[in-house]
């Protein structure tokens, strides 16, 4: 069921540079934290342990029974937020491992369509999908008995679930974190007061203070990021936003996403077209920075003039980044958008340049802002499968020619922007074929 608040992350920072004990302090804390993760990650992130996952109380139990909090000393409020934490991040985990699996059931064609019937049935009914993974029999509520002799009919059951078994090993990956610089503090462990706030930390009835840049008052858990060699902490909240639905947005669009332009739309129409000045701008501040940072590292001149231009810039861009997503949305009044999914980042073999990583960082930034907005308005922002589609013609299927930004069909004749083409790729694909919805994916970090 849709519900109609969404959570959106605001940020806060710390007034004064956090003196050293305070900070590591705070370390002790993020790196206890890490510990507890990759302890339920271990324990828990496995296919013998999917019993338990849901819905976690026993892994809470036993957790608890572990003796792993006092073996670290690590107070309760940031134990079991921990706990749950890493239990999320299990949680998540199988999800996309059933994500993957569909799909590959999905585009497998050696499966029947009453082989794949099968599969959905019992990956959808829990209780079948554990028995299966353990090697259990299967015993089902009465309910859904019937059912399940149905889609029993005219399959080899014993293939099929080995195959499951398989497709989950294949996909469930082990977690682990080296991330020593985060953690997250219920309401219990801080207290807002005297313009910032204290923070409970691992010495007894011990809170340290820690002055703010501004003063609002949150009541949700909070997220606490540490910048020890900057003496800096971020800390991030969640606040609640009304969704809002348009009742004139009726359209469907194919967007494109470009490194020059931030959108063009189907229909041609081009949204953030200062966008690569702005990310240039920032890449080459960077790129300069970083170089001269390099050749002075003793003397470490001028790192916090560097520090503090960067993130002006940052800032403009996102500026420009968010003014633009709107105009895009008031003028083209989506109800769905198609976007081809990116290409994932692994495969895709980035070198490490600056310039690339600001680019790539970057528009990641622009894909959740657009996720995000899409969320709070109600509107479905749908992936469609990447691969070709700047190359096909939009119009009549054909492999077409790319130059100088203009795609060209020698097969129909179509000429169009490349961009515009791959809009229009993005649109059809999006109709024809079930794409993928998005907008309930966890946004990134
Ligand atoms: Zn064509």
């Amino acid at each position: 069921m849709p519900s109609s608040t969404i959570y959106k992350t605001v940020r806060q920072y710390n007034s004064e540079r956090i003196p050293e004990a305070d900070m590591s302090r705070l370390q002790e804390i993020a790196k206890d934290y890490r510990a507890v993760r990759n302890y339920v990650y271990q324990r828990y992130g496995g296919i013998k342990s999917l019993p338990k996952i849901y819905p976690g109380y026993t892994v809470q139990n036993e957790m608890t029974a572990s003796g792993l909090r006092a073996k670290l000393g690590l107070p309760s409020v940031y134990f079991y937020l921990a706990v749950f934490d890493a239990l999320g991040d299990i949680k998540k985990q199988w999800t996309q491992t059933k994500g993957k699996i569909e799909q590959c059931i999905r585009e497998n064609e050696n499966l029947t369509s009453e082989d794949r019937h099968y599969l959905r049935f019992v990956m959808k009914q829990s209780d079948c999908f554990e028995a299966i993974l353990l090697g259990q029999e299967i015993q089902l509520a009465k309910a859904w008995e019937k059912s399940f002799l149905e889609v029993q009919t005219g399959v080899e059951e014993k293939r099929l679930n080995q195959y499951l078994c398989r497709q989950v090993r294949r996909h469930l990956k082990k977690l682990h974190t080296e991330t020593d610089n985060i953690f997250s503090v219920s309401e219990r462990a801080y207290r807002y007061e005297d313009h910032g706030i204290y923070l409970a930390v691992k010495e007894k009835r011990k809170r340290i203070f820690i002055p703010l840049t501004d003063n609002n008052r949150y009541t949700k858990q909070l997220t606490v990021q540490l910048f020890p060699e900057e003496g800096n902490i971020v800390i991030h909240a969640p606040i609640e936003r009304q969704i809002r639905q348009h009742e004139d947005y009726h359209r469907e669009i194919g967007l494109a996403l470009g490194i020059r332009t931030m959108f063009v739309t189907d229909e041609g129409r081009a949204y953030g077209e200062k966008y690569s000045e702005y990310q240039y701008a920032l890449s080459e501040y960077v790129r300069e920075g970083s170089t001269r940072y390099r050749r002075n590292k003793q003397k470490n001149p001028g790192r916090k003039k560097y520090t503090a231009g960067r993130e002006r810039l940052e800032a403009a861009l996102h500026t420009y980044i968010n003014a633009e997503i709107n105009r895009m949305l008031r003028t083209e009044r989506p109800a769905v958008i198609y976007l081809p999914k990116l290409p994932q980042s692994s495969k895709a073999g980035i070198n490490k340049k600056i310039n690339s990583s600001v680019n790539m960082w970057q528009k990641g930034y622009v894909r959740n802002r657009l996720l995000q907005k899409c969320r709070e308005q109600s509107i479905a922002l749908i992936e469609v499968f990447g691969k070709d589609i700047s190359n096909e013609c939009s119009r009549c299927g054909a492999v077409g020619e790319k130059a100088d930004g203009i795609f060209t069909c020698k097969t129909c004749g179509a000429k169009y922007s490349e961009r515009e083409n791959a809009a229009k790729n993005a649109l059809n694909r999006g109709r024809d074929s079930a794409g993928h919805f998005v907008n309930d994916i966890a946004l990134p970090e």
